[in-house]
């Protein structure tokens, strides 16, 4: 799921990183494959137009212009956007004072309500809740008994109508249902109801009487991520004619373009609560916004670390620092500063941890050794201003007397000094040809 978009979204994003600064043009070119890659990941013309609107006035705003790094800034507010069209804050079930709490599964048939019931129970129970199903689906065949079965796999009981009654009224076992949950103190119950292939006017009106029926704390909307467009229709459908309070997205294990999950929260308002992603019971999760839009940008925690950075850094200082690199004047001073500012934000190793694709460095990463740099540190402490200044006027008796001081070999002293320069070199030789 999201693969193909998360591709597209990634490369547009990447080939602003190299840029210093962006122009109106960067923005509209950058806007304009956003909005391509959104609009082949199926997500709904409306949304699409709403998000690159959205983003265009936060781009050409004094936000990225002020910026340390207009590019990143970019690339945080396409973050803040998509988190907010996939509903901003985590949204967590609404629970009754007085239990049980009610929860309605609806949706058409095959979107996958009776297998989300029993992942939904699961999960309850993990949480310390005492779920109860009831099935209230008795057009399709069989559908009493397949959640009969996942009910048994999740370790939930399930209340159904007896077998040999007739098809049965589903309003009726809907009220039954929440009687015997109070009458064995289960805290919440969740009531599966019949789904069709399409939208059809008998469906809505039977949805809409176990609603009136057993007023639930929630009813969960659960869609097919697969089925694309056709999911934002469906959902407007159900939206008016039910009324639901939150959504459930299943099947995002699939490989299609995705866009249904992100236009579902923005066309009808009402949150995604959880994800179901395959088969089996464990194939579940509550949903994030900010998780989830993180990995359709395919950043790791990128985000954290700008964020981290911002506050870090003071941004006058940061540029003057910046400036100094370029043109080869960097001083031993000013690097102290820089490391000191890095160190502020957390172990090395952590920070390097969040970059993307740091899960396959984790060895590398271990053996980051915060005691060189204590060691890099002590010795650019044990230096005289005008030594951190001009480190060229660091002699033989200079070295010897700032190794004594700061504890270190003379040779260590040597090294430091020696890779300062090193680097200066190749900072201001980038900055040529980044055009810093
Ligand atoms: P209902 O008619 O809405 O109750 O839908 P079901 O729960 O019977 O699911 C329909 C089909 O979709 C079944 O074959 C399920 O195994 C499958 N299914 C449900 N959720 C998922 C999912 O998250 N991923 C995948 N791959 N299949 C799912």
């Amino acid at each position: 799921m999201f693969n193909t978009l998360s591709d597209r979204l990634t490369s547009v994003l990447q080939n602003l990183r190299g840029k210093g600064r962006l122009s109106e043009a960067d923005i509209d070119a950058t806007c304009r494959e956003i909005r391509v890659a959104l609009l082949e990941a199926d997500v709904a013309l409306l949304v699409v137009r709403t998000f690159i609107a959205k983003i265009k006035e936060r781009a050409k705003g004094a936000e990225v212009s002020g910026a340390l790094n207009p590019a990143q800034q970019v690339i945080k507010i396409v973050n803040e956007e998509l988190v907010g069209i996939l509903g901003g804050e985590t949204r967590r079930l609404n629970l009754a004072k007085n239990p049980p709490t009610v929860i309605m599964l609806a949706g058409l048939q095959g979107a996958g309500k009776t297998t989300l019931a029993g992942k939904l129970a699961k999960w309850l129970k993990t949480q310390g809740h005492t779920p109860m199903l009831v099935a209230c689906d008795l057009q399709r065949p069989n559908a009493v008994t397949q959640l009969q079965v996942v009910g048994e796999r999740a370790g939930v009981p399930v209340f159904a109508p007896e077998p040999g009654n007739g098809v049965g009224n589903p309003v009726d076992v809907a009220r039954r249902g929440i009687e015997e949950a109070r009458r064995a103190q289960h805290d919440i119950v969740l009531v599966d109801t019949a789904g069709r292939l399409g939208i059809d006017a008998e469906l809505m009106q039977q949805a809409k009487d176990i609603r009136d029926a057993v007023q639930p704390e929630e009813v969960l909307f659960v869609v097919d991520a697969m089925v694309g467009q056709d999911a934002v229709n469906t959902a407007q459908a159900f939206a008016d004619g039910v009324g639901f309070t939150g959504v459930v997205l299943t099947k995002l294990d699939g490989d299609a373009r995705g866009g249904a999950a992100l236009s579902v929260r923005e066309v009808t308002g009402q949150p995604i609560l959880f994800a179901s992603n395959g088969e089996k019971l464990e194939d579940f999760d509550v949903f994030h916004p900010d998780r989830m839009a993180s990995r359709i940008l395919g950043m790791g925690d990128m985000l954290t670390l700008i964020e981290q950075a911002e506050q870090a850094f003071d941004q006058e200082k940061a540029e003057v620092a910046a400036q100094k690199m370029g043109s080869g004047q960097l001083t031993l001073e000013d690097f102290l500063e820089q490391m000191l500012a890095i160190r502020k934000m957390g172990p090395i190793a952590n920070l390097l941890g969040m970059l993307p694709g740091a899960g396959q460095m984790k060895d590398q990463l271990a053996m980051l050794d915060e005691k060189h740099l204590d060691r890099v540190q002590a010795i650019i402490r044990g230096m005289t201003p005008a030594e951190r200044d001009d480190p060229k006027i660091i002699n033989a008796s200079r070295r010897l007397r700032i190794a004594n001081g700061s504890g270190v070999k003379v040779s260590d002293v040597n090294d430091l000094v020696n890779r300062f320069f090193d680097a200066r070199k190749m900072m201001s030789q980038m900055a040529g040809r980044f055009g810093m």
